[in-house]
């Protein structure tokens, strides 16, 4: 017997995905990554009017998917987009906005990293680049890497192969801990940073 998407109900061949515990289809999955992430740049209000917003494109599904997205977002509002393959201090000066497209397992481990860095509170408060954090955003940093990956896979976009993130097996018996661990770094972050 053919599976029903727990979203729509309808019996679908993609509705296998068990990437969220339940039956999803194609459809349904992009629409919630994309209502994720549209939420995350609304909450966070990222963007102005007239936004000069430079993308880094370092080829990994979060640069494709992140990619994807802002086309969507200069439909709608007033932005100009340019695309790079990574950038230079003075494109911190020339632009008001660098999406550096960090997902989830991005950010966990970059703070891992930090951590084995022994002075975990130095090592953060000295690191530019988090200190330049409202310049430089990540408009996917709620959306995990084998999301990005399955995401851009249904939407007909450029993919890399996913690597596997140490945290995954967790994420099996305890789902969403990645999510977790990640607002719980953005907690410790704020505070140190204060
Ligand atoms: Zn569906």
């Amino acid at each position: 017997m053919e599976t029903k998407c727990s979203f729509c109900e309808k019996h679908n061949e993609e509705s296998s995905i068990e990437i969220i515990n339940r039956p999803i289809c194609k459809f349904c999955f992009t629409n919630q990554i994309e209502k994720r992430i549209r939420k995350n740049i609304r909450v966070n209000r990222f963007f102005s009017k007239n936004d000069d917003i430079l993308i880094i494109m370092n080829n990994t599904n979060g640069s494709f998917t992140t990619k994807y997205i802002m086309e969507q977002v200069e439909q709608k509002m007033p932005i100009k987009l340019s695309f790079k393959d990574s950038f230079t201090s003075e494109d911190l000066s020339n632009f008001d906005i660098i999406i550096a497209s960090q997902n989830t397992d991005d950010e966990i481990d970059t703070f891992i990293n930090q951590i084995s860095e022994l002075n975990l509170i130095n090592e953060i408060k000295n690191n530019d680049e988090i200190k330049k954090r409202n310049h430089i955003i990540s408009v996917i940093d709620n959306v995990s890497e084998q999301e990005c990956f399955l995401f851009n896979t249904f939407k007909e976009l450029d993919t890399v192969k996913v690597t596997k993130h140490e945290l995954d097996d967790f994420d099996k018996p305890y789902p969403e801990t990645k999510f977790s661990t990640n607002k719980s770094i953005k907690k410790i972050k704020s505070i140190i940073l204060k």
